[in-house]
């Protein structure tokens, strides 16, 4: 699961070579891994994706994963890490929020994502006039965990609907 980072761009390729089947074909590269779970939601999805079956990861893949890492390392929250959990001492959620900021704009759930935000108890409406510098530098993949907080609270968030959302977008 989570084999494209959040798939914030669906037509990002490097000389042709496009991002996802060179996901795909990363991640089954590695012998521990038997098989991926991947959701479709658009016959240009599935003819994209089925060109990763069977087929070998190349020195042509690497390059599109490393220009994809270089553009959008910094914007995506690594799923399961929660490395920055105790950083705010206000407590908020940041993976939690992430993610669901990701649901959002990524996945094009957005009814979903604001739903589960609305729900969280520690929420991200404070950050935009925040004076604490503890979630500076917590994020060791350097994401400015406040200003994408900020972010993340005006899309989530009923009352300041953002409207970043995707239609297509994916796992
Ligand atoms: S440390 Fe960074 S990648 Fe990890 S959960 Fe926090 S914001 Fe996400
Ligand atoms: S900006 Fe302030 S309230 Fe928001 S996460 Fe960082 S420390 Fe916490």
């Amino acid at each position: 699961m989570k084999t494209l980072a959040g798939e914030r761009d669906f037509s990002f390729s490097s000389k042709g070579v496009p991002f996802q089947p060179a996901a795909f074909k990363w991640v089954l590269s590695h012998p521990e891994i038997s098989g991926l779970v991947v959701t479709f939601k658009t016959i240009s999805q599935f003819d994209l994706y089925l060109t990763a079956s069977g087929e070998r990861f190349t020195a042509a893949d690497e390059r599109t994963l490393k220009q994809y890492a270089e553009r959008y390392s910094e914007e995506y929250c690594r799923t399961g890490c929660n490395d920055c959990e105790t950083a705010c001492p206000a407590g908020v959620d940041i993976a939690t929020t992430f993610r669901y900021d990701m649901y959002f704009r990524d996945y094009g759930m957005e009814k979903t994502a604001m739903e589960s935000y609305a729900a969280l108890r520690k929420k991200a409406e404070n950050c935009g006039t925040c004076e604490d510098e503890s979630c500076a530098g917590a994020c060791p993949y350097g994401l400015s965990i406040k200003t994408l907080l900020q972010e993340a609270h005006e899309s989530l968030s009923f009352s300041a609907c953002g409207g970043r959302g995707r239609s297509d977008r994916n796992v």
